[in-house]
């Protein structure tokens, strides 16, 4: 994955150059992980030369919604950030995959781990191109990890903050020195929560399971396009725990997200899932998803907000 950052980021209320786009050290979110952010694509159609971007309300107010569990907030609501995007998609003219990055911070600099009296964060909004984050094609080698989800009562994975994404660094960190793809993480009790930044699905018998809301994951908005796909197809979806051993014993797995898409497993913890090769229900979801996030289908295209530049 080679990222590059586009030139224009929106910050401090204005689009500005990227270098232009700086904090100071002393910043209290740089200090205490207390950032919350969003990570949402653009997708690229070369045949079309159309550009959208995939559920952009949905994102922010997933966002709008981390704040609020802080106690935190900014001064725009979901539609004032949506279209700030799209202003900002205009003026940098993406011609390739692209990913659009809003990150909300407290702009106070007093040394204490408190918010109040600094609830109201500012919000910037950097862009960069981006093709698969994991291969989509070949499948996952990925491991169960020795590291614990983050709980809802410790540090809430529902809420997208940055620093929770120490834990996620753990988990991946280890896993790829380890020879794996991504990792897996169970919650203390030992249930399948997600994996570093992707939710999960498994396949059992044609049905298709994955962790429900509560289960100390992130509340995926392409867990939720999948769940609503497979509907449209008539798959039986079953929002429950998972056990670690139903991943070894799974038909099909794969992961959801923003950044990974739709990716198959191919083993956990060198144990091959199905028959080692992409399996039915998972091929025939992600081409549903790659069909629709470059407005192939005119189904749920609600989900798309095209943006149009010369
Ligand atoms: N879980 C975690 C921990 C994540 O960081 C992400 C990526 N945002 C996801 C799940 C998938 O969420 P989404 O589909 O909204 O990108």
């Amino acid at each position: 994955m080679i990222n590059k950052y586009l030139p224009y980021v929106y910050f401090e209320g204005k689009i500005v150059p990227l270098g232009k786009a700086k904090v100071s050290v002393t910043n209290k979110t740089l200090q205490y992980g207390s950032g919350v952010f969003s990570g949402l694509r653009g997708y690229y159609n070369k045949e079309e030369k159309t550009v959208n971007v995939f559920r952009i309300e949905d994102h922010y107010k997933r966002m709008l919604d981390s704040l609020k569990i802080l106690n935190a907030r900014l001064k725009l609501s979901s539609k004032q950030l949506a279209d700030l995007t799209i202003e900002l998609v205009k003026k940098n003219k993406p011609a390739a995959n692209f990913y659009i990055r809003p990150f909300a911070y407290c702009p106070s600099e007093v040394i204490a781990p408190t918010l109040i009296g600094n609830e109201v964060f500012d919000v910037a909004i950097y862009m960069m191109t981006m093709d698969d984050y994991l291969p989509v094609d070949k499948g996952l080698s990925v491991c169960v990890s020795s590291w614990n989800r983050i709980s809802d009562n410790a540090l809430p994975p529902r809420g997208k903050f940055s620093g929770a994404y120490v834990n996620s660094m753990l988990a991946r960190d280890d896993a790829i020195r380890a020879g794996f793809n991504e990792a897996v993480f169970l919650s203390a009790d030992g249930h399948v929560v997600e994996g570093s930044a992707e939710n999960i699905f498994i396949v059992r018998d044609n049905v298709l399971i994955t962790p429900p809301a509560t289960a100390d994951i992130l509340e995926g908005i392409t867990r939720k396009s999948i769940i609503e796909l497979a509907g449209e197809n008539d798959i039986k979806v079953e929002e429950r725990l998972i056990d670690r051993t139903e991943l070894y014993i799974a038909d099909e797995i794969f992961l959801t997200g923003t950044a990974v898409q739709v990716a198959w497993v191919a083993e956990v913890d060198k144990r091959k899932i199905g028959s080692g090769k992409i399996g039915p229900i998972t091929k025939k979801l992600q081409k549903m998803f790659f069909d629709t996030v470059y407005g192939k289908t005119e189904k749920n295209k609600n989900w798309l907000t095209e943006v149009v530049f010369k």
